[in-house]
């Protein structure tokens, strides 16, 4: 029973039930935050992490080894040959548009095989004014997932041939299609490579770090991108991105970032290393506590008579679930029982705005120490069919927990739903 808060006593014996029913997939995602902790520490102590890394740098950074440190020991993990961690990295788009700027040359074909990238991508890759891929004659096609979600490998061996760039997105994004586990990942690298060897694979890897025990590097991706308001900031990166994998990509993606020539060997650090450090030292028990949250509450809302995706006891590849609310009501007080269990702005009630790049309102609950940081427990929901709402984060598993019991309490409140 809890503590602190109220809730119903039929609401608090479906959590313990739920909970019970997570026993194996939590025994599941602890011994995976064990493989990525040692996995972490080990990184840092190949690296020979000192003290003085820590510190930071001003101006031109050359010469910035806290920098330089940070990037072996992001690749070590990453099973990447190299990486490009930078605070200045404005979000995880920004990531991903470098790396495709960096490979893509006018005439190459970038080949999306996960359908049509995230959203957020629209305006970097066909835009028609600014300077988009599309505007600099890169080429695009895309192999649309299966109805089932799954990915259609058959059309993959027809037009992987002439690509210059395979382009995979893990995560979902805003669909309920399954997300893509390092597995399949793999089964795709071994298609696109198999007609052409020298596909350059990108992997969009946002929300999917140290989720599974290995990486898309590890099982043959050319580049990984994420942001570090996500899983490898630990919740306490304030800010930045990366780029992992081969050697002379990173190098071009870095080309891209500073300047043609000087690359890596510029940027000062100014005082966020220490943070970049410590955040990633955190990132597998902070990672731990989020696919934790995500796994009750695909289990809880079971209980209560929605659908989740994923299941509490599927295999997950990203911190993120999707549960099928069914209308606009209960959208809204999903969101606000979330905000309200947030340590920042609790007091807040979110409500539904017209979103930029949106055809319908969104509703966004979020209440962090970090602005838009999504590795703390956030939802957000567009206000249209299915009426689903997505669902991530969650610093801590005992605070997360209290976050979805307070958005389930707030539709009992409501009365829309009934135990
Ligand atoms: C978060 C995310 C991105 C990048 O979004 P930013 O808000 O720019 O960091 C890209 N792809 C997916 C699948 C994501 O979840």
């Amino acid at each position: 029973m809890s503590c602190c808060f109220n809730f119903d006593k039929e609401l608090e014996n479906l959590a313990k039930q739920a909970e019970e029913n997570c026993t194996e997939s939590f025994a599941r995602i602890d011994h995976t935050a064990r493989c990525n902790s040692e996995k972490v520490l080990k990184a840092f102590i190949d690296n020979r992490v000192g003290e003085m890394h820590l510190k930071g740098t001003t101006g031109y950074g050359y010469g910035d080894d806290g920098r330089d440190k940070l990037d072996a020991v992001f690749a070590q993990i990453l099973g990447a040959e190299d990486a490009l961690v930078r605070h200045n990295f404005v979000n995880g788009t920004h990531a991903i548009s470098t790396a495709l700027f960096g490979v893509l040359r006018p005439g190459d074909l970038m080949l999306s095989l996960t359908g049509r990238p995230y959203d957020t991508l629209n305006d970097v890759i066909f835009g028609e004014y600014g300077g988009s891929l599309t505007e600099f004659g890169v080429k695009y096609d895309q192999i649309d997932l299966l109805p089932d979600g799954r990915v259609n490998f058959g059309k993959i061996n027809e037009l992987a041939r002439s690509c210059k760039v395979a382009y995979i997105q893990r995560s979902r994004g805003y669909s309920l299609r399954p997300s893509i586990t390092v597995s399949e990942i793999s089964e795709m690298v071994d298609s696109v490579k198999s007609v052409n060897p020298e596909a350059i694979i990108i992997v969009d890897n946002c929300y999917g770090e140290l989720v599974e025990r290995v990486e898309p590097c590890d099982v043959g991706a050319d580049l990984i991108v994420g942001s570090l308001i996500k899983n490898l900031g630990g919740g306490i990166a304030e800010t930045g991105g990366y780029i992992a994998g081969k050697k002379e990509l990173i190098e071009l993606c870095a080309y891209r970032l500073t300047t043609v020539g000087t690359g890596k060997e510029v940027g000062c650090s100014l005082n966020m290393n220490r943070s970049m450090f410590m955040g990633l030292f955190h990132a597998p028990e902070t990672v731990k506590n989020a696919v934790k949250t995500a796994t009750f509450a695909s289990a809880l809302f079971r209980q209560l008579g929605f659908t989740a995706y994923p299941n509490h006891n599927e295999y997950r590849t990203d911190i993120i679930t999707a549960i099928k609310l069914g209308s606009k009501e209960n959208l809204i007080a999903f969101c606000e029982g979330i905000q309200s269990g947030s340590p920042i702005d609790s007091f807040v009630t979110p409500e539904p705005w017209d979103m930029p790049g949106y055809d319908s309102q969104v509703i966004m609950a979020a209440g962090a120490f970090t602005m838009g940081a999504s590795i703390e427990l956030s939802a957000d929901a567009p206000l249209r069919e299915p009426y689903a709402v997505w669902l991530q984060g969650g610093l801590t598993y005992d605070t997360g927990r209290t976050g979805i019991m307070l958005a389930a309490q707030r539709m009992l409140d409501k009365g829309l739903i009934k135990i």
